[in-house]
């Protein structure tokens, strides 16, 4: 389904440029895909089914999903309108031989991010990966902003509507992540990996981020301000401004 061969060298000296899913059915085109985007330091992981692909976007974070749309038993885009209703707001890219008019206008409309036609070449497939992250990503790291909350990365003060927010260590930490990916669904699984530093989950770790995002909401989301810290039931949280 690829027009032209991936490289397949350079893996080692690039740095991570971020995690994708790739969901597709076909070995080759996967296997393809997969070896091209790690070639290119992607951290890739890869599903074949739309069950599969579901549950990993439910409990893991991605930085995009590449989403074939023929898939057996639950398609593409029934997996794609499934997560965007359960509030995954993670980029998707579609992948799809059916190049009809109708069903690219159905892929956006049920929440894709962008589509592209098999067969394709794979400099194609990565200008648009390499965009859609770049759009996902905050122009100046060290400083993050969502809505009317800012945060410092250098000297770690945040400030809500102009206000100062005491935060201690490890609620900072949890805001500063949730920030980074804002509009992002963040697992608890995630959290416990990237902010905790477990490789494992457990009861009481679930208690302890239980415990830190509601002080996080008692001191970002104060009385009179808009809703930024949200949870999205079974999965995780999301800091994100409301719809408006
Ligand atoms: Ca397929």
């Amino acid at each position: 389904m690829l027009v032209d061969a991936p490289p397949r060298n350079g893996a080692a000296e690039r740095p991570e440029r971020g995690r994708l899913l790739v969901v597709e059915d076909e070995q080759k085109v996967a296997d393809a895909l997969r070896e091209g985007l790690r070639s290119e330091g992607y951290d890739v992981t890869v599903e074949h089914t739309g069950e599969a692909a579901f549950f990993r976007i439910n409990t893991e974070t991605f930085e995009l999903i590449l989403l074939d749309l023929g898939l057996p038993g639950r398609d593409g885009l029934d997996i794609l309108q499934a997560i965007r209703e359960g509030g995954v707001v993670t980029p998707v890219l579609i992948l799809t031989a059916r190049d009809t008019v109708g069903d690219r206008v159905e892929g956006l409309n049920a929440g894709a991010d962008d589509y592209l036609v098999k067969p394709f070449a794979f400099a194609e497939l990565l200008a648009r990966v390499q965009a859609v992250v770049r759009r996902g990503r905050p122009s100046d790291p060290r400083q993050l902003a969502v809505g009317d909350l800012a945060i410092e990365m250098a000297t770690r003060h945040v400030t809500r509507d102009g206000a100062p927010v005491d935060l201690t260590a490890k609620e900072f930490d949890l805001l500063a992540y949730l920030a980074r990916h804002a509009h992002r669904v963040v697992s608890r699984d995630t959290l416990v990996r990237e902010v905790w530093r477990e490789t494992s989950s457990s009861t009481t770790l679930n208690n302890i981020i239980d415990v830190h995002v509601s002080r996080l909401r008692r001191k970002v989301d104060r009385e009179g301000l808009a809703k930024l810290i949200h949870t999205v039931r079974g999965v995780g949280f999301v800091v994100r401004e409301e719809e408006p």
